[in-house]
């Protein structure tokens, strides 16, 4: 099972989308919206609330 690029969380095979960059890195995403945040507002996973990598970097502290 793939992850998404995005927010972290599984996603289950025949759903989501893959997305390959101009430099051949090869993406998946859940959902549109985590395409959408990625790709059109460049946001970054840790910056965004709802995604793991965000929870993670809470729960970690600083690093
Ligand atoms: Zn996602």
């Amino acid at each position: 099972m793939m992850k998404c690029s995005f927010c972290g969380r599984e996603i289950e095979d025949g759903t989501g989308k893959m997305f390959v960059t101009k430099s051949a890195k090869v993406l998946y995403f859940c959902s549109r919206k985590c395409e959408k945040n990625l790709n059109r507002l460049r946001r970054k996973p840790l910056a965004t609330r709802w995604t793991e990598d965000y929870a993670k970097e809470k729960k970690g502290g600083a690093r």
